[in-house]
């Protein structure tokens, strides 16, 4: 299986793409590890990328669509792989087909985890952090056992200003500008597989698998 993994923050992406490269027994391609890797390794992408990097640029294209590349043609990716965190626009959704194209890949599916925004706004505004010794909390998912105070040392719980509803849903706006047209070009190639993921974690892998057989 040749797959492409995408979703907002917040939706569980990243816990979906470890279980489901398990279960599919395929390697795991996180473009954030790819990038450290190619980096600490010195390859010829790697160093055009750290040039970038080391001016605080961001890293163009073509850079980032080469190092995808080479990570393509190690072995480990012959047996299916999972593509997780790029592309991330519509550019570099073309500029990835035709380097597929170009390497004979063939994609069997593009993964979507959609989940409602407000649901999205719950998880990700739900974080705490203790001022005294930066343990995290979240109101929902993991509570203190006394509201505001850490169970460890006591400390004042606060939110992080990159933590707020403002701040998030800024993000989840960048997102979905971002990503909505990604979402439009793989439908109408016939490869979206839209994924319901309000929902426990074990359903949520369960109907991508169902999705994948179809
Ligand atoms: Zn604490």
């Amino acid at each position: 299986m040749k797959l492409l993994i995408m979703g907002p923050p917040g939706a569980g992406k990243g816990t979906q793409a470890e279980v489901l490269v398990k279960e599919l027994a395929i390697t795991h391609i996180s473009t954030g590890d790819m990038f450290r890797a190619a980096i600490k390794e010195g390859t010829e992408m790697g160093k055009k990328a750290k040039e970038y990097m080391d001016k605080g640029e961001l890293v163009p294209d073509a850079v980032v669509v080469g190092m995808v590349k080479d990570r393509l043609s190690q072995p480990d990716c012959a047996k299916g792989f999972l593509l997780d965190g790029f592309p991330r626009t519509l550019a570099q959704a073309e500029a990835l087909d035709e380097t597929l194209d170009s390497m004979g890949i063939v994609l069997d599916g593009v993964i979507n985890i959609a989940v409602p925004r407000d649901k999205l706004m719950a998880r990700l505004t739900g974080r705490r952090v203790c001022r005294g010794c930066g343990a995290s909390y979240h109101v929902l998912f993991n509570p203190p056992q006394v509201e505001g105070k850490c169970n460890s040392c006591g400390g004042e719980l606060y939110q992080r200003s990159d933590d707020n509803e403002e701040a998030v849903a800024n993000r989840l706006d960048v997102y979905e500008a971002q990503t909505q047209p990604l979402i439009d070009y793989y439908a109408a190639k016939g490869l979206l597989k839209n994924i319901n993921g309000d929902q426990d974690i074990k359903q949520v892998l369960a109907d991508i698998l169902a999705s994948l057989k179809k």
